[in-house]
């Protein structure tokens, strides 16, 4: 019996039969842009956002061409503009600051916990520095959303979530998404939903909203929208609202109906293979299991453990041997970024101050994809190679 790991830490479920007969359908119709449709078919794209807007709750749905584009174009219609200060996470990836610095924006950094949430004290203290919040729900971890928003809303800080690893999961029963003013999502392959690359932007406010429709280049066309506000609510916002494009196709649309369906019973997947993790590795002297709120529905794509206060030679060493054995881990305290994986002070386009408890807590996180081709066995094993290597390392260091 084999005790290394063989599987693909980067290779997802193949795209349902379902998916891929809609995009056929498509690709032999060819009307591919959302706004080319005969006689009185509805869009993919028009069908995906309905389906979307249903699934969290809310009442206007924008699907656009990434993540990214979703950040940027909330920021753009919540008025964030040339060399606004935006609060976001310090614990996140690339795409949110990059987001911010798109619209000429400045990034302030906001610590996180060791339970690899937004810091509130770090929060409280910098809230007076901007006017929004673009909140990272990192890796899936979702603060004390009620919380939250009592904080921002009492300093008068519009709040957009960035969901593109919590599509699907809940905060005490209201869908990740539906707190801020808006909500942003990613359809990209390592996300919850795939596409390769796409995203989806949800909001309950009408005019941000017709902004938002506008600016990702729907010209006049707006009207065939139907998770959209009235054609009245465009009257002034037309003429004023750039054309960014940003559209998503009805090819996307197509491939993402299917999966958006089935993404609770993945999701149950997801935390059934989390689970497994979490029962192996509790209690390994030395390695920290992230706590969560019994409120927290959490979607778990991902898992993160932290070595708190390793040194990185001895960190170096547990990944080493990991991934001798087959187990693929990130580190998000390397000093060098590496492949999806960078720190708030390598972004050096924006200004940071050292935030000493944040970088504790970030020179320990270990992260590793979930994807559903593992098998409960598979996380078994995984979790055991880890708990092994865990030990072995941390009883000789003592
Ligand atoms: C992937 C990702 C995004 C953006 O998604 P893209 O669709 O790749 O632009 C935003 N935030 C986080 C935390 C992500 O991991």
């Amino acid at each position: 019996m084999t005790t290394d790991f063989t599987g693909s830490f980067t290779q997802q479920e193949p795209i349902p039969p379902a998916a891929i007969a809609a995009a056929t359908a498509v690709m032999q119709h060819g009307r591919l842009h959302r706004y080319n449709t005969a006689g009185d078919e509805v869009a993919e794209t028009v069908l995906l956002e309905q389906e979307f807007a249903a699934a969290t709750g809310a009442q206007y749905c924008l699907a656009v061409a990434s993540g990214g584009y979703a950040m940027t174009t909330a920021l753009r219609a919540c008025g964030v503009g040339h060399g606004d200060k935006v609060l976001t996470n310090a614990f996140t990836l690339a795409p949110v600051p990059g987001a911010i610095a798109a619209v000429g924006a400045v990034p302030v950094f906001v610590g996180t916990t060791a339970d690899l949430v937004i810091d509130f004290d770090d929060l409280q203290a910098k809230i007076g520095q901007a006017r929004v919040l673009l909140l990272s729900h990192m890796r899936g971890h979702i603060c004390d959303m009620a919380r939250l928003m009592a904080i921002c809303d009492a300093a008068g800080v519009t709040v957009i979530e960035d969901c593109a690893h919590t599509m699907g999961a809940t905060w005490d029963g209201i869908a990740s998404g539906r707190w801020g003013r808006f909500g942003c999502y990613s359809t990209q392959t390592y996300k919850h939903i795939n596409s390769g690359e796409g995203g989806l932007l949800v909001s309950d406010d009408a005019q941000a909203m017709a902004r938002a429709i506008m600016l990702s280049g729907s010209y006049m066309l707006y009207h065939t929208h139907r998770a959209a506000p009235p054609p009245e609510i465009f009257a002034d916002i037309r003429y004023d609202t750039p054309n960014i494009s940003g559209r998503m196709d009805n090819l996307r649309a197509a491939i993402l109906r299917p999966q958006l369906a089935d993404l609770p019973a993945q999701a149950a997947r997801w935390n059934a293979r989390y689970a497994v993790l979490q029962d192996g590795l509790a209690d390994t002297p030395g390695l920290y299991l992230p706590q969560r709120d019994r409120r927290e529905g959490f979607v778990a794509s991902s898992f993160q453990f932290l070595l708190l206060d390793w040194t990185p030679e001895a960190i170096t060493e547990v990944l080493a041997r990991c991934a001798a054995r087959g187990v693929e881990l990130k580190w998000f305290g390397r000093s060098d970024p590496v492949g999806f994986t960078s720190r708030y002070d390598s972004w050096r386009y924006a200004p940071s101050t050292p935030m000493p408890a944040t970088d504790r807590v970030l020179a320990g996180i270990i992260d590793m994809r979930l994807p559903l081709t593992f098998t409960l066995d598979d996380c078994a094993l995984i979790a055991r190679i880890i708990r092994a290597e865990v030990s072995a390392v941390f009883q000789a260091q003592k």
